[in-house]
């Protein structure tokens, strides 16, 4: 799409899922009003509160004073950040929406590169990181790894070493809403779409206080969420591997009844026997673990529950505190 005519003034609104980052919203809020400063267009800034339970959304509140421009929804409790994402993308209503951690890792001065780029004719602007600072090699290296694996394995064109940082124009945010996945992976599914996809590159500095909400266990998630949501090939690879092991097994008999009648060594030992056992009984869970996985995401489809539910809705602009109201939970 492009932006409106220079006579109406484009209006870009910042998502910024937020849980229990009071420590950083000093700061965030000093580089949001440089940031609003600094650029022609109108910028609104919707926080995403994410059930915190540290007092983040009056906080929010609180500095936010009497700028109509600055609104927060908060979840019922905690739902993660992609659901986050998404319900920041649901009440969006600007003519591009730029996904931000609450935390300066995503620099305001990148996000102005992404609206001069959009401005310019792209749809989708995300932030390609060159380098990441205050993250360990580990980290690092299954990530760089992940992008490459995740893009060979499911076939979806995904940048790769790109987090949740980046522009969505409005159609995009349109077709975006259209996707009712109930855990949603938003990187894969936004280079799903498609659309005129451009980068920009930066180097991505640390927190600027408080602490990562992504611990591992929830990156691990994070990862087996995207495979399994673009990606059907575990269970054919389990498909595929046990016909090999039967296939295996056969040959395998043959050999039995050759020992046995032709050359009389009939076998001794029970290890080979052991062994076959704890290795099949493995793969046979390992597999069903697959199975399960994918079966549990269908259940969860299947229920239909909204993706999160909001408790309560605030601006202190003129709509007052009625802003999105809606009796549907999944957006206005
Ligand atoms: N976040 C969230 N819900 C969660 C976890 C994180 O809304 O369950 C927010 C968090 O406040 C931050 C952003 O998502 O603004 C990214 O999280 P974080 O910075 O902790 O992740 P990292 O940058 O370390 O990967
Ligand atoms: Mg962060």
């Amino acid at each position: 799409m492009t932006p409106p005519t220079p006579s109406g003034q484009a209006h870009v609104g910042l998502i910024i899922p937020v849980f229990n980052e009071v420590d950083v919203l000093p700061f965030l809020f000093r580089e949001l009003a440089v940031f609003r400063q600094s650029r022609p267009e109108r910028i609104s800034v919707l926080f995403v509160d994410d059930g915190s339970t540290d007092g983040t959304a009056a906080r929010i509140r609180e500095m936010a004073g009497d700028n109509p421009d600055i609104r927060v929804i908060s979840f019922s409790r905690n739902f993660g950040h992609q659901v986050a994402v998404t319900a920041g993308l649901d009440f969006c209503e600007a003519d591009a929406a730029i996904v931000m951690d609450a935390d300066l890792q995503d620099p305001p001065d990148v996000a102005g590169r992404m609206i001069d780029a959009w401005k310019a004719g792209a749809d989708v602007v995300y932030g390609k990181r060159l380098e990441r600072e205050q993250v360990g090699f580990l980290q690092r290296f299954t990530a760089r790894l992940y992008y490459r694996f995740f893009r060979s394995f499911t076939g979806v064109d995904a940048p790769l070493d790109t987090g949740d940082f980046r522009l969505v124009s409005r159609p995009v945010i349109e077709a975006f809403r259209r996707l009712p996945e109930q855990q949603p992976y938003v990187r894969g599914l936004i280079s799903w779409l498609g659309f005129r996809q451009e980068a920009v590159e930066y180097v991505r500095p640390g927190r600027v206080a408080g602490r990562t909400k992504y611990p591992w266990r929830r990156r691990f998630d994070l990862a087996l969420d995207g495979l399994a949501s673009f990606s059907g090939k575990p269970l054919r690879y389990a498909m595929r591997l046990g016909l090999l092991v039967s296939a295996g097994s056969m040959l395998g008999l043959i050999w039995v009844l050759l020992t046995k009648y032709v050359f009389e060594t009939a076998i001794t030992g029970w290890a080979s026997l052991i062994f076959a056992a704890f290795f099949f009984g493995g793969m046979q869970l390992f597999f069903l673990g697959v199975i399960g996985s994918y079966l549990a995401r269908v259940y969860d489809e299947v229920k239909g529950r909204p993706r999160y539910v909001v408790r309560s809705s605030w601006s202190s602009g003129p709509v007052g505190n009625n802003f999105g109201a809606s009796a549907h939970p999944d957006g206005p």
